[in-house]
């Protein structure tokens, strides 16, 4: 799987390019759970490689790429770049749609979004499930607040990003992004690490004790520490062989000023 090198400025001077061309684009958001969850899921694979731009969000992947001598510029957490294209989306009168979480939630998301970034229009919201038959109502509502220029789904992985790769090329809309839990700190119903746990890299220990019944998909944490640390000759080696190469892979898309490939468990892309 591929993740971009991209800094927030440029993730977000991205997304509005994306915007402005009305084109169909999709965001994802790896973490280590989802570069295990990819090793042995082929569409889930299919479903983040498909992506415009995959940002680096997960801190282990950071860690990882460090070790292996290609680090990434910055660590840019999808939680942050929603707060920061809310920031963006407020001076350009943008129209959000948030689809997925819990009942209630990603309604009480909507006014705090509208109320912290006047500007802003959240133009509906609505739940439907990551389950192919709902595709179609999820498709009535956002075509029902149409124009939609970001459309948040918070359907948590992999289901978000298959949704995604289905959706996306008929929707209309010309930003999607995978959020997972995003609403439900947005709208204030899970608690999100304070910035110094942030800082400390403990993101992922905190959302163990608020949310408890994570554990079982965090195993992938160690899971992933031991991969990547056994992988790191052969990963030191193939990123020396190709520097240079990777950007100007053909998979990269064109708008992406300054990506880099990053391969996971054998695979080159
Ligand atoms: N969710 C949903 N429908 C589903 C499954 C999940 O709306 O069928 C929502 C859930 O309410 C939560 C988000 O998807 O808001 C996923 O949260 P989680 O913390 O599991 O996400 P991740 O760890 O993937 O970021």
């Amino acid at each position: 799987m591929r993740v971009d090198d991209v800094t927030f400025p440029e993730a977000l001077a991205l997304l509005r390019q994306f915007v402005a061309s009305r084109a169909p684009h999709y965001v994802v958001t790896p973490n280590p759970e989802f570069v295990m969850l990819a090793q042995r899921d082929a569409a889930f694979r299919a479903a983040l490689n498909g992506a415009t731009l995959a940002i680096p969000d997960g801190g282990g992947l950071l860690l990882a790429a460090r070790l292996w001598g290609r680090p990434f510029r910055e660590q840019v957490r999808g939680t942050d770049l929603v707060y920061r294209l809310a920031r963006v989306g407020a001076a350009e009168g943008q129209r959000w749609f948030l689809l997925g979480a819990a009942p209630g939630v990603a309604e009480a998301a909507g006014r705090r979004l509208m109320a912290r970034y006047p500007g802003l229009q959240v133009v509906g919201t609505f739940g439907g499930s990551p389950h192919p038959a709902d595709d179609d109502a999820a498709h009535a509502a956002i075509q029902a607040a149409a124009p939609v220029d970001v459309l948040l789904v918070a359907y948590g992985a992999p289901g978000q990003e298959l949704w995604m790769a289905r959706n996306v090329p008929t929707l209309g809309v010309p930003v999607v992004m995978g959020i997972g839990g995003v609403l439900d700190f947005i709208s204030g119903r899970v608690r999100r690490a304070p910035r110094w746990v942030r800082d400390l890299g403990l993101e992922w220990l905190f959302r163990l004790l608020v949310q408890p019944r994570r554990w079982r998909r965090q195993l992938a944490l160690p899971r992933f520490a031991l991969q990547a640390l056994l992988a790191t000759p052969r990963e030191r080696a193939r990123l020396r062989a190709t520097r240079g190469d990777i950007r100007r892979s053909p998979a990269a898309p064109r708008e992406s000023p300054d990506r880099a490939g990053w391969g996971v468990a054998g695979e080159n892309r």
